[in-house]
């Protein structure tokens, strides 16, 4: 196929992913991503074997390399946890998806560290600033419309623009969002020998719930990367914009999922960060001396509401032109850490399907439909097992069969 040119609305972890994996494929692409640089929109990202796998596939060897060596380091107990407020552990079990073994297994990353080495080599094709706000498609190709009325021509479209999707809004409007009602707050505090000496041993495992047993939590986990990010950058992508960052243990705080939330919680959308620390302290109040001084411990400038929201499952739609990865078509709960994973997993699959069809293997909207039909084979299941509201019970064993 000559010429051929992918269009990617959204530059998050997915649409970075895809770009990538196609610009190793030698196939032309254009990321437009409305946000003026690469944010911060969270701090610590769970890996599993289905995001590594793809990011080893997708990314030049030195930058998996480097995901590689600014992942945290393998715990000694690679598996979810959950603790009482008193630091006493009530339930461990593994993290869901294939077996994640080998010297430097996938565990967590920094997530604006992740998306800067995926946006690392991409400065002809990464486009800030630009808001895409629908599409026009025909047999022959397809125009990204932006909210600025420019627009860009291309032979495929890839909506990867997250749960709020205009390109799905327009492909699939049967599809909504749905509001869990589930609101909290993230935020991170520094890493410290003399901290590190007081935490609950569980809370350095794969990833730590704490539960206050009235429907509030805590989730916590700890990003100390393999190698200080700086000195990775400095050997395996000299100058590229990759921010040096400190080990940090995430908290969060808020109510689970299907739980009332309990009387004492802030209102996390309106009240200031210093109100949010102080409510978070006052939750934690008389627990394990060690999450007592981690909440203390807690950067205020860090702080930031978060609300839970995720999509209704959508029913198989007829292949165009026109597709869709991650949040942008299955947007879930973070129950079990997998969002961000079932992303990659999506670029690195398209990635294969569109090099399939540029190639001739396969004609484009036979390779276009077998990755969806693929996609919502391996991915809705995990996306309805995240939103059961029983995924926290210490007995509940996902179904991944549905
Ligand atoms: C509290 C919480 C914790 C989580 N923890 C984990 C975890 O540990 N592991 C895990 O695997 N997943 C986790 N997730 C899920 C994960 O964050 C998402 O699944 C993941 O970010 C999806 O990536 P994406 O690229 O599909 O979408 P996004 O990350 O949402 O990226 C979409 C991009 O599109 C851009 N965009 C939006 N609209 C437009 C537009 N109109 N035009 C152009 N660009 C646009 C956005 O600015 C953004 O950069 C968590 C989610 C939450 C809420």
């Amino acid at each position: 196929m000559a010429s051929f040119h992918v269009l990617i609305a959204g530059g998050g972890i997915g649409g970075l992913c895809l770009a990538q994996g196609l610009t190793k494929a030698g196939i032309s692409c254009a990321v437009y991503e409305s946000a003026p640089g690469i944010v911060t929109a969270g701090y610590r990202l769970h890996m599993n074997v289905l995001g590594g796998d793809a990011l080893r596939e997708c990314l030049p060897e030195n930058l998996y390399e480097l995901y590689l060596q600014t992942s945290r380091r393998t715990p000694e107990r690679e598996m979810s946890v959950m603790i009482d407020t008193q630091g006493t552990e009530i339930w461990t079990r593994p993290h869901i998806g294939p077996p994640n073994e080998g010297d430097r297994p996938h565990t967590a990353v920094n997530r604006r560290t992740l998306r800067q080495i995926l946006a690392t080599g991409l400065d002809d094709v990464l486009h800030f600033g630009r808001t895409a706000v629908g599409y026009e498609a025909d047999g022959d190709g397809v125009r990204l419309l932006f909210d600025d009325g420019s627009s860009v021509a291309g032979d495929v479209l890839v909506g990867a623009d997250g749960i709020h999707s205009p390109i799905r809004s327009q492909l699939l409007p049967e599809v909504g969002v749905v509001d869990t009602g589930m609101r909290g707050m993230w935020s991170i505090a520094p890493l410290t020998d003399d901290l590190a000496a007081v935490m609950p041993r569980a809370l350095f495992d794969g990833f730590a719930v704490v539960t206050r047993g009235d429907g509030t939590i805590f989730a916590i986990g700890v990003y100390d990367p393999r190698r200080p990010i700086a000195d990775a950058v400095a050997e395996l992508a000299p100058g590229a914009a990759i921010d040096h960052v400190e080990p940090y243990v995430m908290v969060t705080y808020g109510s689970d999922l299907g739980a009332a939330p309990a009387a004492d919680m802030p209102d996390f959308a309106h009240d200031s960060p210093a109100e949010l620390h102080r409510a978070i302290r006052r939750a934690m109040s008389g627990a394990h001396p060690g999450l007592v001084e981690l909440v203390d411990r807690i950067d205020e400038s860090t702080i930031a509401p978060s609300a839970i929201r995720y999509l209704e499952v959508a029913d198989p739609w007829q292949p165009s032109r026109v597709t869709l990865l991650g949040d942008a078509i299955h947007a879930m709960p973070p129950s079990f850490g997998a969002g961000a994973n079932s992303a990659l997993r999506d670029a690195a699959a398209l990635a294969r399907a569109l090099d399939d069809a540029v190639h001739g293997r396969r004609p484009l909207l036979e390779a276009i439909g077998d990755y969806e039909e693929r996609m919502r084979a391996e991915v809705f299941p995990i996306m309805r097992a995240s939103a059961d509201p029983d995924a926290v019970h210490s007995d509940h064993v996902p179904d991944l069969t549905r």
